[in-house]
Protein backbone atom coordinates (compact mmCIF):
# COMPACT_ATOMS: atom_id res chain seq x y z
CA UNK A 1 0.00 0.00 0.00
CA UNK A 2 2.71 2.68 0.71
CA UNK A 3 4.27 1.58 -2.66
CA UNK A 4 0.90 2.83 -4.51
CA UNK A 5 0.79 5.97 -2.16
CA UNK A 6 4.33 7.20 -2.97
CA UNK A 7 3.32 6.44 -6.80
CA UNK A 8 0.30 8.63 -6.84
CA UNK A 9 1.97 11.48 -4.71
CA UNK A 10 4.56 11.32 -7.69
CA UNK A 11 2.10 11.57 -10.31
CA UNK A 12 0.93 14.92 -8.44
CA UNK A 13 3.53 17.12 -9.73
CA UNK A 14 1.81 20.48 -10.81
CA UNK A 15 3.10 20.22 -14.11
CA UNK A 16 5.67 17.21 -16.09
CA UNK A 17 8.72 18.87 -16.87
CA UNK A 18 7.90 17.36 -20.56
CA UNK A 19 5.25 19.76 -20.83
CA UNK A 20 6.59 23.35 -21.66
CA UNK A 21 4.06 25.30 -23.70
CA UNK A 22 5.24 27.55 -26.08
CA UNK A 23 4.12 31.66 -25.58
CA UNK A 24 0.72 30.95 -28.12
CA UNK A 25 -0.54 27.84 -26.48
CA UNK A 26 -0.03 30.39 -23.41
CA UNK A 27 -2.16 33.48 -24.43
CA UNK A 28 -4.69 31.11 -25.88
CA UNK A 29 -3.87 31.67 -29.20
CA UNK A 30 -3.12 27.93 -30.72
CA UNK A 31 -4.70 24.13 -29.24
CA UNK A 32 -2.28 23.05 -26.45
CA UNK A 33 -2.35 19.50 -28.26
CA UNK A 34 -2.14 19.97 -31.67
CA UNK A 35 -1.52 23.95 -32.38
CA UNK A 36 -4.60 24.73 -34.71
CA UNK A 37 -5.86 28.61 -34.56
CA UNK A 38 -9.47 28.19 -35.35
CA UNK A 39 -11.05 25.82 -33.24
CA UNK A 40 -14.63 27.03 -32.87
CA UNK A 41 -15.68 28.87 -29.38
CA UNK A 42 -17.42 25.82 -27.87
CA UNK A 43 -14.94 23.48 -29.27
CA UNK A 44 -12.14 24.54 -27.20
CA UNK A 45 -11.81 23.22 -23.86
CA UNK A 46 -9.77 24.92 -21.00
CA UNK A 47 -6.75 23.49 -19.53
CA UNK A 48 -5.57 24.49 -16.18
CA UNK A 49 -2.42 25.92 -16.06
CA UNK A 50 -0.93 27.83 -13.64
CA UNK A 51 0.82 30.38 -15.42
CA UNK A 52 -2.02 31.50 -17.42
CA UNK A 53 -6.24 31.13 -17.53
CA UNK A 54 -6.21 31.49 -21.07
CA UNK A 55 -4.65 27.73 -22.28
CA UNK A 56 -7.06 25.56 -24.33
CA UNK A 57 -7.34 22.57 -26.14
CA UNK A 58 -9.22 20.52 -29.09
CA UNK A 59 -12.61 19.38 -27.30
CA UNK A 60 -11.52 15.89 -29.07
CA UNK A 61 -8.31 16.49 -27.75
CA UNK A 62 -9.13 17.20 -23.72
CA UNK A 63 -8.58 13.98 -22.66
CA UNK A 64 -4.73 14.29 -23.99
CA UNK A 65 -4.49 17.61 -22.24
CA UNK A 66 -5.51 16.26 -19.08
CA UNK A 67 -2.83 14.23 -19.30
CA UNK A 68 -0.27 16.16 -20.41
CA UNK A 69 -1.44 18.45 -17.40
CA UNK A 70 -1.78 15.76 -14.77
CA UNK A 71 -5.41 16.79 -14.17
CA UNK A 72 -8.55 18.47 -16.11
CA UNK A 73 -9.57 22.11 -16.29
CA UNK A 74 -12.07 21.88 -13.93
CA UNK A 75 -9.83 20.64 -11.37
CA UNK A 76 -7.63 23.77 -10.14
CA UNK A 77 -5.81 22.14 -6.61
CA UNK A 78 -3.54 19.39 -7.10
CA UNK A 79 -5.41 16.03 -5.89
CA UNK A 80 -4.49 14.88 -2.32
CA UNK A 81 -2.13 12.14 -2.48
CA UNK A 82 -4.30 9.44 -1.50
CA UNK A 83 -6.32 9.68 -4.68
CA UNK A 84 -6.36 7.47 -7.84
CA UNK A 85 -6.45 10.58 -9.68
CA UNK A 86 -8.27 9.36 -12.75
CA UNK A 87 -10.19 12.23 -13.60
CA UNK A 88 -11.75 13.36 -16.81
CA UNK A 89 -12.13 16.75 -18.46
CA UNK A 90 -16.09 15.44 -19.38
CA UNK A 91 -16.71 14.53 -15.70
CA UNK A 92 -20.04 16.32 -14.54
CA UNK A 93 -20.06 17.80 -10.92
CA UNK A 94 -21.62 15.27 -9.11
CA UNK A 95 -18.43 12.98 -9.77
CA UNK A 96 -15.84 15.29 -9.51
CA UNK A 97 -14.65 13.43 -6.26
CA UNK A 98 -11.57 12.62 -5.34
CA UNK A 99 -11.33 8.94 -4.16
CA UNK A 100 -8.59 7.00 -2.66
CA UNK A 101 -7.37 4.39 -4.49
CA UNK A 102 -6.86 2.22 -1.40
CA UNK A 103 -10.16 0.51 -0.11
CA UNK A 104 -10.64 -1.71 2.37
CA UNK A 105 -13.40 -5.09 2.07
CA UNK A 106 -14.60 -7.45 3.91
CA UNK A 107 -16.48 -9.99 3.06
CA UNK A 108 -19.41 -10.53 6.13
CA UNK A 109 -19.94 -14.02 6.73
CA UNK A 110 -23.05 -12.94 9.57
CA UNK A 111 -25.18 -11.44 6.17
CA UNK A 112 -27.35 -12.69 3.72
CA UNK A 113 -26.32 -13.31 0.63
CA UNK A 114 -27.62 -10.75 -2.21
CA UNK A 115 -29.21 -13.10 -4.07
CA UNK A 116 -30.85 -12.09 -7.85
CA UNK A 117 -32.10 -13.86 -10.46
CA UNK A 118 -30.82 -13.65 -13.92
CA UNK A 119 -32.83 -15.58 -16.71
CA UNK A 120 -33.48 -19.09 -15.32
CA UNK A 121 -30.81 -18.86 -12.44
CA UNK A 122 -30.22 -17.62 -9.42
CA UNK A 123 -26.81 -15.40 -8.93
CA UNK A 124 -25.83 -14.97 -5.02
CA UNK A 125 -22.97 -12.74 -3.95
CA UNK A 126 -20.96 -12.45 -0.38
CA UNK A 127 -21.62 -8.79 0.83
CA UNK A 128 -19.28 -6.29 2.30
CA UNK A 129 -18.43 -3.92 4.13
CA UNK A 130 -16.00 -1.37 2.67
CA UNK A 131 -13.64 1.22 4.14
CA UNK A 132 -12.14 4.13 1.91
CA UNK A 133 -11.78 8.16 1.78
CA UNK A 134 -13.48 10.39 -0.39
CA UNK A 135 -13.08 14.25 -0.86
CA UNK A 136 -15.59 16.62 -3.05
CA UNK A 137 -14.28 19.32 -5.12
CA UNK A 138 -13.27 22.23 -3.51
CA UNK A 139 -13.54 20.75 0.17
CA UNK A 140 -11.19 20.74 3.04
CA UNK A 141 -10.89 17.56 4.28
CA UNK A 142 -11.42 13.88 3.33
CA UNK A 143 -14.65 12.02 4.20
CA UNK A 144 -13.98 8.04 5.20
CA UNK A 145 -16.62 6.43 3.48
CA UNK A 146 -18.00 3.19 6.04
CA UNK A 147 -20.67 1.07 3.93
CA UNK A 148 -22.30 -1.63 4.66
CA UNK A 149 -24.76 -3.85 3.08
CA UNK A 150 -28.61 -2.17 2.55
CA UNK A 151 -26.19 0.98 3.02
CA UNK A 152 -24.34 0.67 -0.36
CA UNK A 153 -23.89 4.64 -0.43
CA UNK A 154 -22.14 4.30 2.72
CA UNK A 155 -22.07 6.35 5.92
CA UNK A 156 -20.03 9.88 5.72
CA UNK A 157 -17.59 9.68 8.44
CA UNK A 158 -15.30 13.41 9.32
CA UNK A 159 -11.38 11.81 9.48
CA UNK A 160 -12.25 12.31 13.69
CA UNK A 161 -15.20 10.64 13.93
CA UNK A 162 -13.90 7.55 12.12
CA UNK A 163 -11.03 7.59 14.94
CA UNK A 164 -13.63 7.08 17.46
CA UNK A 165 -15.57 4.03 15.75
CA UNK A 166 -12.10 2.26 14.91
CA UNK A 167 -11.30 2.68 18.79
CA UNK A 168 -14.69 1.50 19.39
CA UNK A 169 -14.18 -1.51 17.30
CA UNK A 170 -10.82 -2.21 18.48
CA UNK A 171 -12.05 -1.88 22.20
CA UNK A 172 -14.43 -4.57 21.43
CA UNK A 173 -12.13 -7.31 19.73
CA UNK A 174 -9.66 -6.98 22.91
CA UNK A 175 -12.94 -7.47 25.10
CA UNK A 176 -13.84 -10.60 22.46
CA UNK A 177 -10.64 -11.58 22.40
CA UNK A 178 -8.90 -10.95 26.16
CA UNK A 179 -7.39 -14.40 28.06
CA UNK A 180 -9.84 -14.81 31.56
CA UNK A 181 -7.05 -14.57 34.15
CA UNK A 182 -5.76 -11.31 32.50
CA UNK A 183 -6.73 -7.68 34.13
CA UNK A 184 -10.20 -6.35 32.41
CA UNK A 185 -8.85 -3.47 30.26
ZN1 LIG B 1 -6.10 20.68 -30.99
ZN1 LIG C 1 -8.22 13.44 -7.24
Amino acid sequence: MNDQITAVAARNAELPDTLAPSSDQLKGTVCLVCGIDDAPEGQRIPVHHPDSSAVWACADEAAEACALTGHPWWQTEPCPHWCHGTHKAYDQPPDRLHFSRWESATPLSLQELDSCRVGDEYEHFVQFATVYLQQRLREAAPIVLLAFPGNVEGFELTVDEAQSVADGLLFAVGLATAQPNAPEN
